[in-house]
């Protein structure tokens, strides 16, 4: 719904499709584009995306052209991954599929843990990266990066958030996972949190 001033002038927001089909992830992005645009959900009758590109800023854009060509309306895509140090940056473009094709939010924790057993603190080092993507339908964007440092817990902690979010413990809480936090304290040191404001800013 779009805001109307109390002088009875129109506020409209303009619209934008949302192009991400992760209905976490659009919790987040609504959270912190609500001011700025009126997002309308992805329309559920376009097939989903396959994300085949070797970059999240490739895979950002997949997703924002199809829904931006689909409706002929501007589109905001999200993409994300989680670089695990000492595993060379991997699963990096495959974080969602880490544990597999099919692979659960638990799923690809139980793999991160099973595969860093062993591993000490010190050397589970990590970072989300987020990369924000609004495509107009004249083929023209904005894209902006958002990145959070960490490191992947030893155990399992907290049941807030989604995806990693249980066991990964960014720099700025020293112990806390983002599981262990509500949305707004997480939005403000996140990946997502800082991809999206760099997107509001270019907007101004
Ligand atoms: P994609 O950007 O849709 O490819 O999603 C990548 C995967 O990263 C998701 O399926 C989640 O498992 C994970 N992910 C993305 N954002 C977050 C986050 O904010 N916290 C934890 N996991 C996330």
């Amino acid at each position: 719904m779009n805001d109307s001033s109390p002088n009875g002038r129109s506020s409209a927001r303009p619209q934008v499709v949302m192009a991400s089909a992760n209905p976490d992830k659009v919790a987040e992005i609504a959270l912190l584009m609500h001011d700025v645009f009126d997002i309308l959900p992805r329309p559920a009758e376009i097939p989903d995306v396959v994300e085949d590109a070797d970059t999240l800023e490739g895979n950002a854009r997949l997703k924002a052209v199809a829904i931006s060509d689909a409706t002929s309306m501007p589109a905001i895509a999200d993409d994300t991954g989680l670089e695990i140090d000492h595993l060379d940056g991997a699963p990096g473009v495959h974080t969602a599929r880490f544990a597999g094709e099919n692979a659960t939010y638990a799923d690809n924790v139980a793999k991160t843990l099973a595969v860093l057993r062993g591993v000490p603190e010190a050397e589970r080092t990590a970072r989300f990266r987020t990369v924000a993507l609004l495509r107009y339908p004249d083929g023209s964007e904005l894209l902006s990066h958002g990145v959070v440092e960490g490191r992947i817990s030893l155990h399992i902690a907290g049941d807030s958030g989604f995806g990693y979010d249980p066991i990964f413990i960014p720099n700025e809480t020293r112990n806390l996972t983002f599981a262990q936090m509500d949305p707004i304290t997480k939005q403000a040191i996140s990946h997502r949190g800082r991809a999206f404001r760099g997107l509001r800013n270019l907007l101004q």
